[in-house]
């Protein structure tokens, strides 16, 4: 078995990492354990508090075998020690928040992120008496601004969902650990292959792996990778205590996709950046913002940290109502590009995001935090997740749109 400390390739590592040939059967792909619960040959405590190293499977809650393969695979593909998998991306979301975060703590977290997490760090923390400052982390002076001496957590979101603009990841680290905090990252849009978060000093990486590392659009998961004492204290208040764990048939699927993630991040990357360059210069699009064009406003950031510019375009096409009447058309019309949210899949999907209704349900931003959105969001984007088809294919099917 392929593991951390062996410095295989990413696609060997993709493929072989956490698993290996079954020892009794021989099987040569991992098997799909869906035991809740372990037979075990002396007495054991049963409390997330007698977890320790050596401790086997005792009930799935804790742990198994299917879902810990997965957990390795992941946490080989981040350089990470370790990994905890959750039942979906929002719950490796509270899994963070409610294992770093107390009454009378206080967290900075990007004024920009994905709907739920927003709205979960506007709604619930202050409920929790957990303070939180929502900040443009595209400019680290405003972090350094809000940080103060009951700072625990500074969580940022690149490329950030769904306007795609980047936070610099190694100055967040910086900051935040100046400040004694630790700093979290949703690398959903990036994959692991799009940016190294370990090496960039993000103490928590978190994953929608129900997007690019499933890849396939048929389960749900979260991930959360960081170092082994981190991830402990996860398990035990956010799998063992809060109980929101992954399905081993849904690890058994997305570990299925997770072999070819690095191939398939190529075929994204090359996909957007054809898709982006027709958007740009041969559609009706006023404005298109992906990481990999030079005209991205953060071109050079990307350049420096991202190893991979992943598979997610935002676009404007004008007014609010001609993108409402577009993303009705498209609804209609579109064949090979599916009218769906979701990301990260296969298959190409395309959803219309109007800024106004964002604001209302989700965002609330006012004055600058405003401006910078709209720098580059407009009335509201396509976020179009290119998918893996033939680019000529998903380019001539939004052409009958555009
Ligand atoms: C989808 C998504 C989530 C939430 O993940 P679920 O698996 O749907 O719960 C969180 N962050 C980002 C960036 C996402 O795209």
């Amino acid at each position: 078995m392929i593991g951390r400390n062996q410095k295989t390739g990413p696609q060997t590592t993709a493929i072989h990492a956490g698993e290996g040939p079954d020892p009794t059967t021989g099987a040569s792909a991992p098997a799909l354990h869906m035991s809740s619960t372990f037979v075990v040959d002396e007495a054991a405590g049963f409390s997330a508090h007698d977890l320790d190293e050596e401790s086997g499977f005792l009930y799935a809650r804790w742990g198994n075998p299917t879902v810990a393969m997965l957990e390795k695979k992941i946490a080989a593909m981040e350089g990470t020690e370790a990994c905890l998998c959750t039942a979906s991306g929002m719950a490796a979301a509270s899994a963070i928040f409610f294992t770093v975060l107390s009454s009378g703590d206080h967290a900075v977290v990007s004024d920009v992120s994905y709907a739920g997490v927003a709205e979960l760090a506007r709604e619930t923390l202050p409920r929790m008496g957990i303070e939180v400052s929502f900040v443009d982390m595209s400019d680290p002076a405003n972090v350094a601004e809000a940080l103060r001496h009951n700072t625990k957590l500074v969580h940022c979101e690149s490329p950030v969902n769904p306007i795609c603009r980047l936070t610099d990841l190694a100055t967040m680290s910086e900051l935040a650990h100046d400040a004694g905090a630790l700093v979290s990252c949703d690398a959903t849009f990036a994959s692991p292959l799009g940016q190294d978060c370990a090496e960039l000093g993000i103490d928590l990486i978190m994953h929608s792996i129900t997007k690019y590392i499933g890849g396939h659009g048929d389960a749900v998961g979260g991930a959360i990778a960081g170092n082994a004492e981190l991830i402990d204290r996860l398990r035990a208040e956010a799998a063992i205590h809060h109980g929101g764990v992954l399905s081993p048939f849904n690890a058994w699927l997305i570990a299925r996709g997770a072999a070819t993630l690095p191939l398939r991040m190529r075929a994204h990357q090359e996909g957007a950046m054809a898709v982006a360059k027709w958007l740009e210069n041969e559609s009706s699009a006023t404005k298109v913002i992906y990481p990999g064009l030079p005209s991205h406003p953060q071109y050079d950031l990307a350049q420096r940290q991202m190893v991979n510019t992943s598979g997610m375009i935002s676009f404007q096409v004008g007014t609010a109502a001609k993108g409402q009447e577009l993303a009705n058309k498209m609804a209609q019309e579109l064949q090979v590009v599916h009218h769906a949210v979701s990301l990260g899949h296969h298959r190409s999907l395309i959803f219309w995001m109007e800024t106004a209704g964002l604001m209302d349900s989700s965002f609330e931003l006012e004055g600058s935090q405003l401006d910078s959105y709209r720098d580059f969001a407009g009335d509201g984007v396509f976020r179009l997740s290119v998918g893996l088809e033939d680019a000529e294919d998903i380019i001539a099917d939004l052409s009958k749109v555009l």
